[in-house]
């Protein structure tokens, strides 16, 4: 069985660090110089790995196996948040270079065909998981027109002063892969708090939201009397309020929700509120719970119009993200790598945050792995990950790999 190499794992994953590095998190966000410098340093690696690799119109890069028959595609994405932590999506892209070499340096798994990838903008600065969906034929005109990041940059800006803009891109060759396999930081507290060395994910939850509208009449604080009063705010108040009294009798295990942004207008002290506005969003594995919080909601809305005051509407805020599931075969493969290498130190679980592996299920068979997140902190400087559990988790994988493969 192929045998990863730790130190050369981790002396990649810190140099991929190193560029874009602000104290000991990183900011690499899509199309940036530091993210295309270092997608010209991922390209370096596949190649001097025996792969034939490319950077694609989009920047995603992909090194292919030269090997013959049919492949695996292992990767994640190395752009980051704003302010990113390391090892978010970097880890699972040298897990994929890694593991490549491993399979390559093993006389029993030097003929598998391994394709290693860096995906595009998972993070969402221009399109969220922009890459996958691009190798997939997901990636439409109609999303790509009007694309642009939080400051106003034009994606066909940011495409031109990458050097992109007449690079091709990729689209996947269905008939090549079995499928697509994912590592990552859990981002999460439960491997830890568990003292676990690896989740094998059994699927991504799904989301929805819904921005809920209050049409009130705006008027005097101090003359108009409570009982006659259509008061935005106090509709506002009350809605929320019945949500997360009534979610949690519909909700699963890990259903959360929040309702991160309210506004209230004109938003002054002696002015009863005129109208209200509330983001609502919803996030479980299951379509079951995602329609019974929808359900919740406007059975809560329409009790709350009939005792008259400001009228409740609501309306999707976002386009609903359908949970995604891993697929049997490969969880299985990676089950039994997991327990091989940690004897009972593993779990499945959900994935309560969005992946690349998402997008590309709904195109070919997918899985996921996870590590332990110290503190279960992402998204900040601060996100780490022990030096053991990150060789472990690439050990995994590439077990997985070559039983996938070698079946
Ligand atoms: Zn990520």
């Amino acid at each position: 069985m192929p045998k990863i190499n730790a130190d050369r794992l981790l002396a990649d994953l810190r140099h991929l660090r190193s560029i874009g590095a602000v104290d000991n998190g990183v900011v690499r966000p899509a199309f940036s110089e530091e993210d295309m410098e270092a997608r010209r340093w991922l390209k370096a690696q596949y190649e001097a790995a025996g792969l034939e690799a490319t950077i694609d119109g989009v920047g995603n890069v992909l090194g292919r196996s030269p090997n013959a028959g049919t492949a695996l595609l292992i990767g994640s994405h190395s752009d980051t948040q704003p302010t990113g932590g390391w090892l978010d999506g970097a880890l699972g892209v040298v897990y994929g270079l890694e593991v490549t070499r491993a399979l390559r340096e093993d006389p029993e798994t030097r003929h598998l065909a391994v394709d290693a990838v860096s995906l595009q903008d998972e993070e969402s600065r221009f399109f969220g998981c922009m890459g996958s969906r691009s190798l997939c034929g997901f990636f439409t005109p109609e999303m790509e027109a009007d694309a642009q990041d939080k400051d106003g940059v034009l994606l066909s800006d940011a495409l031109r002063d990458a050097g992109l803009r007449d690079a091709p891109r990729i689209q996947l060759d269905r008939e090549r892969y079995l499928g697509f396999l994912e590592a990552h930081i859990e981002q999460g507290p439960h491997l830890e708090e568990d003292g676990l060395g690896i989740g094998v994910v059994t699927s991504i939850v799904g989301l929805g939201g819904l921005r809920l509208k209050f049409d009130g009449q705006q008027n005097h604080a101090g003359t108009t009397m409570m009982a006659i009063r259509k008061d935005a705010s106090a509709a506002l108040y009350a809605l929320a309020n019945a949500i997360n009294e009534e979610f949690p009798k519909v909700a699963g295990e890990r259903s959360v929700w929040t309702m991160g942004r309210a506004v209230i207008e004109p938003g002054a002290a002696s002015i009863v509120p005129g109208y209200a506005e509330l983001d609502l969003q919803y996030r479980d594995k299951s379509t079951e719970v995602l329609d019974a919080f929808e359900a919740t909601v406007s059975r809560l809305i329409d009790e709350i119009n009939a005792r008259g005051g400001a009228k409740i509407t609501s309306e999707p805020a976002r386009v609903r993200v359908a949970p995604a599931h891993m697929d049997e075969g490969f969880r299985r493969h990676l089950a039994v790598a997991a327990q091989k290498n940690t004897g009972e130190m593993w779990t499945e679980m959900p994935s309560g945050a969005f992946h690349d592996a998402g997008v590309i299920s709904e195109f070919m068979p997918c899985a996921m792995l996870f590590i332990p997140s110290i503190g279960g902190i992402s998204h900040d400087f601060a996100e780490d990950s022990h030096d053991d559990d990150i060789a472990l988790g690439c050990q995994v994988l590439a077990d997985a790999a070559a039983s996938i493969l070698g079946e």
